[in-house]
């Protein structure tokens, strides 16, 4: 950056972090973008005296409310929530809602933040938002995440529908969730419309959906490992997270021919060296997404399985890391770690899921970095899809929504390395940043003063 360019950048980020105190998350992405897009304002009179990244970087509006609900011992209980609206500019809201303790308006704020740019780069016409509680599911029972749901509901419907709003699940917020939203939902609007994504096969969902986010990541790694005259068969990969993106990353990567060696849940990690196998994959499914269990549980279980309490992956020998479960889990320490150990590429499955240094210390080793953005926007494009499907009243096939879904992927990476070659000096996170903001920015430009 021009020394001028860098004071405007630096007087930028000062404004940010003074109007948006004790919000770190939403700083730190709106910090990275600005980075990435600065030379591109720098160089557009239009985009600079429209104040186009001063706008971009103000939610359109946050919805702030109470949920109060009934525990099965009768106890009242009231939890935060929110919606954030975050930019409308080249379609209806979309991005996803979040159950977990750690929900809070910065965490939000970033996220529907970052939507914005994936959502754009999916070329599909969504709007990017987020919403969620700081509500706990963990521990609780069906009947009490029911209550939580339908009360959450009965404040939201009113900001939401198929043309203004339409949420979808994120952490904390499966198929099971969606289904108590959707059904609320209904019942309170009289209408059986898709105002919500990530619904079951049965009432409207689509196909793929919920392995979208996870194939999406290792198709996007593929293109990666393919720029670079690599494949992804033999490569060693291991995966944070064993949720709905880590579980159905390591069963792509494992149809794909890749070595999936750890999973991870909040209590720890699983290691298999010489990789794990589909049975082993099926029963840790079932185990997290149906049963709600602990990785802990598996100890034991399968010849060459090591369970590591209270630890990340990150200290093992692998080719590819592939964090999946949530924001910040990959430091620099842990980033210089993987280094040490052979790392060479990274996709992120999750949001955000590695701090500033450790992108700095991948940068500066020449590791090829996919970010989030672009790597994780096919639960998003499914979800597009499930609209369409919606919308147009039938149901495409499993084969059909999954070459759609490769193939989007393939364009988003296409678009980034479209990036690259028109500035050599940039990677994928500059160059996803670059593709994402161009799209909203001239339609913010179309629509004037607003
Ligand atoms: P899930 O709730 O299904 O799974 C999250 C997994 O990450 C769980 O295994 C959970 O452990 C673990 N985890 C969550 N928080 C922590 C933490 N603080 N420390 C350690 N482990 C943690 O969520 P998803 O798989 O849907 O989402 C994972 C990430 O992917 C998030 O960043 C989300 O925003 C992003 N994403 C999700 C999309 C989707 O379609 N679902 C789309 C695009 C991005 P435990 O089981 O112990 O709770």
């Amino acid at each position: 950056m021009a020394s001028k360019s860098q004071t405007d950048f630096s007087n930028f980020v000062n404004g940010l972090e003074r109007r948006n105190p004790h919000e770190n998350e939403f700083v730190q992405a709106v910090r990275e973008v600005a980075h990435s897009v600065f030379p591109l304002i720098d160089s557009d009179a239009d985009y600079r005296s429209a104040k186009i990244l001063e706008r971009m970087t103000e939610p359109d509006r946050v919805i702030s409310f109470r949920v109060s609900w009934e525990d099965d011992e009768r106890n009242i209980r009231v939890n935060r929530a929110w919606r954030v609206q975050f930019n409308r500019a080249i379609g209806p809201y979309k991005g996803g809602l979040r159950f977990h303790k750690s929900v809070n308006q910065s965490i939000l704020k970033f996220l529907g933040f970052e939507q914005t740019f994936k959502n754009s780069l999916t070329g599909l016409p969504m709007g990017g938002a987020k919403g969620g509680s700081n509500f706990n599911p963990k521990g609780k029972s069906a009947r009490e995440v029911m209550r939580f749901c339908q009360s959450f509901m009965s404040e939201l419907f009113r900001h939401i529908g198929s043309d203004a709003d339409v949420p979808a699940g994120d952490i904390g917020v499966g198929a099971r969730e969606i289904g108590f939203l959707f059904g609320q939902y209904t019942r309170l609007t009289n209408e059986f419309e898709g105002a919500l994504t990530g619904k079951g096969l049965s009432y409207g969902g689509s196909p793929v959906r919920k392995e979208a986010t996870g194939y999406g990541a290792i198709y996007f790694l593929q293109c990666m490992l393919a720029k670079q005259d690599e494949a992804l068969e033999g490569k060693r990969v291991a995966i944070s997270g064993a949720g709905n993106v880590a579980l159905f990353a390591a069963e792509r990567g494992l149809q794909e021919g890749a070595k999936v060696i750890t999973l991870s849940d909040s209590g720890g990690f699983i290691h298999c060296k010489s990789g794990l196998d589909e049975e082993a994959l099926d029963a840790i499914k079932t185990l997290k997404l149906e049963k709600r269990g602990r990785l802990s549980e598996l100890s034991e279980r399968w010849k060459g399985v090591e369970y590591f309490d209270g630890k990340a992956p990150w200290g093992v020998e692998c080719d590819v890391a592939a964090p999946c479960a949530t924001q910040n889990e990959l430091d620099g320490d842990a980033a210089r770690t993987l280094i040490d150990n052979g790392l060479r590429v990274v996709v992120e499955g999750a949001n955000m899921p590695s701090t500033d240094e450790a992108i700095q210390c991948f940068r500066d080793e020449g590791i090829v970095f996919g970010p989030g953005k672009a790597a994780n926007a096919g639960g998003v494009a499914v979800s597009g899809f499930e609209q369409s499907q919606n919308a147009a009243r039938l149901r495409w096939s499993r084969d059909d929504v999954n070459a759609r879904l490769k193939s989007l992927m393939q364009s988003i990476h296409r678009k980034c390395a479209e990036e690259m070659e028109r500035d050599e000096g940039i990677d994928y996170v500059d160059a996803a940043n670059r593709a994402g903001f161009r799209k909203v920015a001239d339609a913010m430009l179309a629509y004037g003063v607003v």
